[in-house]
This record gives C-alpha cells, structure tokens and sequence, in this order.
C-alpha cells in the first residue's frame, strides 16, 4: 500500500515527466514541489537536477520544512527558488503544489507584455482571469518580493499562476499534477498569443 509520503512523490514524478515531456522545461532549470500534508513538510526539487532525473523514490527532491531549510536526515540541497516555493505555500493554505518552469513562449510574451490575456475559451473557462507578469530583478524569486508575491493573491485568490518577466512560469494547483496543467495552459495560452500577434502584423 502507499504510504502519503510515497503517494507525494509520485505525483511529483509524474509532474516532472509531464513537464519536461512537453518541453516546458528542458536541462536542468525549472523546479517544483509539493506540500505533504500528513508530515506537515515540503518537498522540493534538489538543486542543479532535472526533470528527467525524478523518480517515485524521491531521488531528485528534499524534503524541506515551510521556511526551505531541509528537515534532519533529508540528502541534497534544495534548489535555489527554495523560497518562492515556501513563500507561496505560506501565502495560501489552498496551495498543495508548485510548479516553475522557463518555457520559452510564456518567457517571450512576458517581455512585452503585463498580462498574458484569455486567448481562447479553453483557457476562459479554465482559468478565467488573465495571468498577471511581475518585474523581479533577480534570477530567483527573494523574501524582500513577498508582497509583490502576495498582492496577486490578495487581488485574486484562485489565480492559477503568475509570469516573471525574462525568467518563466510560476503555476499552483491543489496537488502538484494541477499545478502543471496549469503551466501547460499557460504555455499554451502564450504561445496562441504569440502567433496570434505575429499573424496579425
Ligand atoms: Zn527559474
């Protein structure tokens, strides 16, 4: 039988080859994580792997208190974004995964525009709110961008993710699989905005 901590982690493998099956994150950039309720711990990608490394064993991840410090006994250092995922999981009790990838047509949008808006009925009935992008001067999200972090909440409390500009996606869900559906129609939503701009020249 599984156990939840096993049930964690495969989803998080599942999540991963997702991800990086449809090269919404390819090498060794991106990460995710996902909150094991039970144990009251986070689990987060481990620094410097990738996705096609992941495994239902939990090779590839850390497990992590809710600050990002890795709990006694857990290998492996937790990847650099450590503290968007601890920060989000800290802003909303409703956030049970979070997935961050640099998929290019999400990246692309986001240099010039503010929001990605609702291309198509999908994402309209999906999502139903246009995807804010943020202005973080820093390769990795920082505890100092929490408000900034907090305020698209405040402002919305089921928004599906948000972009940062010239970096990538942040997608959440209730589990770590919804978190990357909604990175995929996020970066499907971009990249239908991204022709659809380019047809209309
Ligand atoms: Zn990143």
């Amino acid at each position: 039988m599984m156990t939840d901590r096993t049930k964690v982690f495969r989803k998080l493998h599942i999540a991963a080859e997702r991800a990086y099956g449809h090269s919404l994150q390819t090498g060794s950039g991106g990460n995710l994580s996902a909150r094991d309720v039970v144990a009251g711990q986070m689990i987060v990608k481990s620094s410097g792997g990738s996705f096609a490394d992941c495994t239902d064993e939990g090779d590839g991840f850390v497990i992590t208190d809710f600050l990002g410090s890795p709990i006694p006994g857990s290998t492996g250092k937790p990847t650099r974004e450590v503290v968007l995922h601890a920060m989000l999981y800290q802003l909303s009790d409703t956030i049970g995964g979070v997935m961050h990838t640099h998929s290019p047509f999400a990246i692309a949008y986001a240099f010039h525009h503010d929001i990605l808006p609702m291309t198509t009925w999908h994402v309209r009935l999906k999502f139903g709110c246009d995807i804010p992008v943020l202005d973080i001067p820093s390769p990795m999200v920082r505890p100092e961008d929490t408000p900034l972090v907090r305020s698209l909440f405040d402002a919305n409390p089921n928004l599906p993710a948000f972009l940062l500009r010239g970096h990538g996606i942040v997608a959440v869900g209730k589990d770590v699989l919804e978190a990357e559906h909604n990175a995929e129609l996020v970066e499907e939503t971009a990249k239908i905005a991204v022709l659809k701009e380019l047809l209309e020249k």
